[in-house]
């Protein structure tokens, strides 16, 4: 299984960081080993002094497929989810400006943290959904899909014209505006629509 996220999706986040508004959708890996197991708590690695929250709606690929045409996308997937891209804001500004790799600032152990599951037939419009990241109960980042530049079903087909998609796959879509740092304590909740789907503990 494989994590495929998209950076630079949401313009008013890509504002805040100052980076500038690609062409084409921003696509970075994360290894399976970077998934947060399920009920445990995020702790904070020693070589970051600043791990932001990037929450994300994700979705999960159900069968294989390469060079996907954006009509068929929405057949490669029936669910969705709401995670957290953890970041190491500091290395990736110094990885940033030596033009080096991000994974170490990406893809560390625990830095996928992914919610509970539920069918896309919940949702009337995929593309209008409302989510929210609460930190110790108040909302630091609300989005909507609505504000994507590039929607899920764009984003599948160009994915899988260099990645072939396979069963298990998840798509972080990108974060919106608002991402923050997490302190030792830090109570991290996420909702899309009415339904919370993950909820842990800074450590
Ligand atoms: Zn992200």
């Amino acid at each position: 299984m494989k994590i495929i996220c998209i950076g630079r999706n949401y313009a008013a986040h890509i504002e805040e960081l100052a980076n500038e508004r690609p062409d084409e959708p921003v696509v970075f890996i994360k290894p399976d080993s970077a998934v947060l197991p399920k009920e445990q708590d995020f702790y904070i690695p020693e070589f970051s002094n600043e791990i932001h929250y990037e929450v994300e709606v994700l979705v999960k690929i159900k069968k294989v497929g390469k060079h996907i045409d954006k009509k068929f996308a929405h057949t490669y997937y029936d669910e969705v989810s709401l995670g957290i891209d953890f970041t190491a804001r500091d290395l990736q500004s110094k990885l940033k400006e030596k033009g080096l790799p991000w994974e170490k600032a990406k893809g560390f152990d625990g830095a996928a943290v992914i919610g509970k599951w539920l069918a896309k037939s919940n949702f009337k419009d995929l593309n209008n959904l409302n989510f929210y990241l609460l930190k110790n109960d108040v909302e630091v980042q609300k989005g909507n899909t609505s504000l994507m530049l590039w929607k899920v079903d764009e984003l599948i087909s160009y994915v899988s014209s260099f990645f072939m998609l396979k069963k298990g796959d998840i798509i972080f879509t990108g974060t919106p505006a608002g991402v923050g740092k997490i302190e030792v304590n830090d109570y991290l909740s996420g909702m899309l629509e009415e339904y919370e789907l993950f909820a842990l503990k800074i450590k």
